[in-house]
C-alpha cells in the first residue's frame, strides 16, 4: 500500500499514519520529521534546510524532492505513508513521475478536514519530544513533561507559536490545497473530516480507504 497523507498542519498526519502503519505493516515518511534529523545531525542537506526550518517556510523542492528520492533508493519495495509530502503542485507532479519511473502505484491521497478552530485548539496543546520527535497532545501524557517513548523531555513545538502557525496555515491554503485538488482530478482523493479522537478517525480512515478500493 502506498498512500499520501494531506491536510493543515495539526490535522493529525503524523498520528494517524504512525496508527496506520502500525496496522498495516507500513512506514510512516515525514519529510519534516527527516528535514529536522538532518539539522540535528548538521549534514549538508540540513545546512542548506536550515534558514527555512528555522523561520517555518517551505523547504525549497529540489532539496525535498532530492531526499525523498534517496529514500525511494534505500527502500524499494517498502510500503509507505507520506506525510506532509507532497505540499506543493509541483511536488505533486514530481512525485507522480518518480513514481511512474519506479512503477509504483499511489493507491490514495487522504485529505484529512479540520476547522480551523479545531486546529488553534490543538497547537495549544501539542508537545514535541526534544529527543524523538514524537508529537502528541498534552493532556495524553501522564508522566508531566516526559517523552512516554523516550523519557525525553517534551516542549511545545516552536512552529506551533501562533503567529508561526498562521504562516503554515497560509502555506497550506496557497500551495497545499492545489496538491489536494490535483489529486481529485486524477480520481485518487479521499476526505476524511479529522476532528474526533486519533482511534476514531483512523477507522474512518480505514472504511474510506476499503470502500475506494471495492
Ligand atoms: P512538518 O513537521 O510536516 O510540519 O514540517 C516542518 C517543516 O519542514 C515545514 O515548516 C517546512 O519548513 C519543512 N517541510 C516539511 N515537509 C516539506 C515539504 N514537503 N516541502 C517543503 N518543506 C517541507
Amino acid at each position: 500500500m502506498h498512500l499520501v497523507f494531506l491536510g493543515p498542519p495539526a490535522s493529525g498526519k503524523g498520528t494517524l499514519s504512525q496508527l496506520l502503519a502500525e496496522k498495516f505493516e507500513l512506514i510512516p515518511v515525514s519529510t519534516g520529521v527527516m528535514l529536522r534529523q538532518h539539522l540535528a545531525e548538521e549534514t549538508e542537506l540540513g545546512l542548506k534546510a536550515s534558514k527555512y526550518l528555522s523561520s517555518s517556510r517551505l523547504v525549497p523542492d529540489e532539496i525535498v524532492n532530492g531526499m525523498l528520492s534517496d529514500w525511494f533508493d534505500q527502500n524499494q519495495e517498502s510500503n509507505w505513508i507520506l506525510d506532509g509530502f507532497p505540499r506543493t503542485l509541483s511536488q505533486a507532479r514530481w512525485l507522480t513521475d518518480e513514481l511512474a519511473k519506479r512503477s509504483i502505484t499511489l493507491d490514495a491521497a487522504v485529505s484529512l478536514e479540520v476547522s480551523y478552530d479545531e486546529l488553534l485548539r490543538r497547537i495549544g496543546r501539542r508537545v514535541q519530544c526534544d529527543q524523538c520527535g514524537l508529537t502528541t497532545a498534552l493532556d495524553l501524557v501522564e508522566n508531566g513533561l516526559h517523552c512516554p517513548e523516550c523519557d525525553g523531555t517534551l516542549r511545545p513545538r516552536i512552529d506551533d507559536a501562533e503567529e508561526r502557525f498562521k504562516k503554515r496555515y497560509q502555506d497550506f491554503t496557497d500551495e497545499t490545497v492545489p496538491v489536494i485538488e490535483y489529486y481529485a482530478e486524477r480520481g485518487d482523493l479521499t476526505k476524511v473530516v479529522a476532528e474526533g479522537n486519533p482511534t476514531e478517525v483512523c477507522a474512518m480512515v480505514e472504511r474510506s480507504l476499503s470502500a475506494e478500493s471495492q
